[in-house]
């Protein structure tokens, strides 16, 4: 009989059960581990913990007699009770916990990763050679575009540029609530999405594990075939307007024309090549612009492939990277996502979404909350660790350079070239949050003064030596001498302290 082959919680897609060389064969028996060891270590989103669990069982069923399903406390248990000693394969796993893990197992046989573009040796290969230019996205990006033939007019960026940020920044169309984009897909929920909830409900209850946010009805696709309808319904009907407002934010429209195909290609429902050849496809038919095309096709094949690679570059150390020195703990209000305590629009208008649905897009992400995080000195680790948990589409390997990197500035610029954070001004123009906010975006003394505005400045003043010395930053650390009120801004500031804005 061939070895069998076990499938982690984010390996659900047919490319992790296809034949590969040295296996799994094209019969092998398949197994697969629910651990509620993994939620009771965390407190996790709701709405998360359901959705790894109804994709899981979803993938189960499809498979029916081929694969074996087991429940227990941790994965080296469930492994011992289904093979003893016996051997078994497994693709390369996203975190270095797992990785360490089957490792460690000298029955497991690591095969190589599934669900990227490029492998580890590809990316070692194109850092080696740009050895002492500084691992830039933008280079990352066009060197797969090149390699793998992704929008390509044979040695040419098709339209004749790579880059086309410069028409993606647009803020929201002046006086609109919403984009009127069609609206994105969303599943029905069946008898596995009933039991899984029940199942939940069971834990809760005997205390054995803690939850936070809502949890239904289920927003993200949990198998394949709803995995494929979302992407058809984006490519048709949302893809087209993606590019343009792509950074834009609207209180009464949180998916404005996002793909919203995160946590479906981080659950390996969806390959990205997929999703690349679509959209390019779309744009070749004249269904779509070539802004969004190429505004989707860089966040895929760009920014998903080089955040999955400098996760295994950076190695495990950058992990407690803190160059900042930023040291304190996250306050009660942003741990419970309790929007209801906070006046600021802009944080009770996000962490209500998050609450709601463990999902935002990516501005929000990094210009609200991880800028609001970065501003207050909240420490890092404690930071990724929460987006993790908060995130229906968060994993070890995404979320360390998003969030150590590139919204903490933790690693002092090895992935970007300035900490993103910026005061309401930035938030005013590319939403329409500010209107009715209490504060005001370019107060930075007094009752009014908006918490972004006046926390920007006292960052900037707080990090003075170290940002007077980046070309990207030295001109707002002049900025700095300028401000007449600076003493009462940072008095003020220190005084708001974790207090809810
Ligand atoms: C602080 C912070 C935390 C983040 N945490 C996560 C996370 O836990 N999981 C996650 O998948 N993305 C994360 N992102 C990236 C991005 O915000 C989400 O991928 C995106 O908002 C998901 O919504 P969407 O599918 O509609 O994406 P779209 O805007 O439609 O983009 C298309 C796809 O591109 C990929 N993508 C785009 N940017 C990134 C990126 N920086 N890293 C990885 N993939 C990217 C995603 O797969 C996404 O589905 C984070 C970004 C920031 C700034
Ligand atoms: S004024 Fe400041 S706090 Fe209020 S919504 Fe705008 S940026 Fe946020």
């Amino acid at each position: 009989m061939s070895t069998p082959h076990w499938l982690f919680g984010d390996q659900l897609g047919p490319s992790f059960a296809a034949p590969a060389a040295g296996g799994p064969g094209r019969h092998s028996p398949l197994l697969m581990i629910e651990s509620r060891a993994v939620f009771r270590r965390r407190r996790f989103h709701r709405a998360k913990a359901h959705l790894i669990l109804s994709a899981m069982r979803h993938r189960a069923a499809e498979l029916g007699d081929r694969v074996t399903y087991i429940k227990a406390d941790t994965y080296r248990d469930g492994l011992e009770d289904c093979l003893g000693g016996g051997r078994v394969t497994v693709h390369h796993p996203t975190s270095r916990a797992a990785l360490s893990l089957v490792s460690s197992m000298n029955n497991v046989t690591v095969l190589p990763a599934r669900g990227f573009l490029l492998g580890q040796d590809e990316f070692a290969g194109w850092a080696r050679a740009g050895e002492g230019r500084g691992l830039r996205l933008e280079a990352f990006y066009r060197h797969v575009r090149q390699e793998h033939e992704i929008l390509m007019d044979g040695d040419r960026p098709a339209g004749g540029t790579w880059n086309l940020d410069h028409d993606n920044r647009e803020p929201p169309p002046r006086g609109a609530a919403t984009l009127e984009a069609p609206p994105p897909y969303r599943p029905r929920e069946d008898d596995i999405d009933a039991e899984v909830r029940h199942d939940l409900d069971r834990w809760e209850r005997a205390g054995d594990v803690s939850f936070v946010g809502h949890d239904g009805p289920r927003l993200f696709p949990a198998d394949r075939r709803e995995a494929l309808a979302a992407l058809r319904r984006f490519i048709e009907y949302r893809l087209a307007a993606f590019g343009a407002y792509e950074d834009a934010m609207l209180a009464a429209d949180p998916t404005m024309s996002h793909s919203l195909l995160s946590s479906s290609l981080n659950l390996g429902l969806l390959d990205p090549a997929e999703c690349v050849e679509r959209a390019e496809a779309a744009w070749r038919a004249g269904d779509a612009p070539l802004n969004s095309v190429e505004g989707f096709i860089r966040q895929i094949a760009g920014w998903r492939e080089y955040v999955w690679h400098l996760y295994w570059y950076f190695g495990e150390s950058y992990r407690a990277s803190n160059t900042l020195r930023h040291h304190a703990p996250l306050p009660a209000w942003w741990t419970d996502l309790d929007a209801d305590a906070l006046t600021a629009r802009c944080l009770s208008t996000v962490i209500r979404q998050v609450g709601e649905t463990g999902w935002t897009h990516h501005i929000p992400r990094l210009m609200v909350l991880g800028s609001y995080a970065l501003q207050r000195g909240w420490d890092p680790a404690a930071v990724t660790d929460w987006f993790h948990r908060c995130f229906i589409d968060g994993y070890d390997w995404v979320m360390l350079p998003n969030v150590v990197g590139m919204s903490q500035y933790a690693d002092g610029g090895r992935m970007t070239t300035k900490p993103y954070t910026s005061g309401g001004a930035y938030i005013d123009h590319m939403s329409d949050l500010c209107g009715s906010c209490r504060y005001r975006p370019d107060r930075r003394v007094g009752p009014d003064a908006c918490p972004f505005t006046a926390g920007y400045w006292a960052f900037m003043d707080r990090h003075r030596r170290l940002l007077a010395r980046n070309a990207r930053t030295s001109a707002q650390v002049h900025g700095l001498d300028r401000l007449v009120d600076l003493p009462d801004l940072v008095r003020q500031d220190r005084a708001r302290g974790a207090a809810p804005p």
